[in-house]
């Protein structure tokens, strides 16, 4: 039988967005420290289902590919931390109302397949370094960003080397 899959549904950047996410990653990297993320690992985690069967895969591929994600924007205006695993991030001051509903509307659908929502609430973020010490400040170090999104990605978290590599799974339909 072949080894389980990791899956998680996120939100990816486009190719402008990524470069300027990476340069806030090290802005902030020579305040704070830790691990980088890889820029080409950048995104906003929608719904982490971890560990499922290729059959699994497959619904889930089927069901992102039907996804209705109307298109949004999600200001990325203050860093933030997660003290377990030292966790430095880009988010919002304030979730954007539709962003929060592509989550629970994601969520639904996933759990008519019979995947469990999270208890905890969403807090959407992208993370930029991981074992870094606390941010003086939620302030960007740069400008501010918007990110514009009109599709939601099934991706595959593959190990790779040291540590793991996302593949596209599917993606939403772009409207
Ligand atoms: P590694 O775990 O090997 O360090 P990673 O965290 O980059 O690698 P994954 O664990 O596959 O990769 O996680 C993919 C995404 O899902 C990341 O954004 C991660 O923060 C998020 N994630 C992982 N586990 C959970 C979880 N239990 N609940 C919510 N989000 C999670
Ligand atoms: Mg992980």
């Amino acid at each position: 039988m072949r080894p389980d899959m990791r899956v998680f549904f996120a939100l990816q950047p486009d190719p402008t967005l990524r470069q300027a996410l990476s340069s806030i990653a090290q802005r902030l990297h020579a305040e704070c420290g830790g691990r980088r993320m890889r820029d080409d690992s950048l995104h906003l985690t929608l719904a982490f289902i971890g560990d499922v069967s290729e059959a699994q895969a497959e619904h889930l591929i089927a069901l992102c590919q039907g996804l209705d994600c109307p298109a949004g924007e999600w200001p990325l205006d203050r860093v933030g931390y997660f003290p377990r695993g030292g966790v430095a991030w880009l988010g919002s001051q304030a979730t954007p109302q539709p962003l929060d509903t592509l989550h629970t509307r994601l969520w639904h659908a996933l759990a008519g397949e019979g995947f469990t929502p999270p208890d905890q609430p969403f807090v959407p973020h992208v993370t930029l370094l991981r074992r870094a010490r606390p941010p003086h400040s939620e302030a960007i170090p740069g400008p501010g960003l918007t990110w514009r999104y009109n599709r939601v990605t099934l991706v595959h978290s593959v190990p790779d080397g040291a540590g793991r590599r996302y593949d596209t799974l599917a993606h939403s339909p772009a409207v």
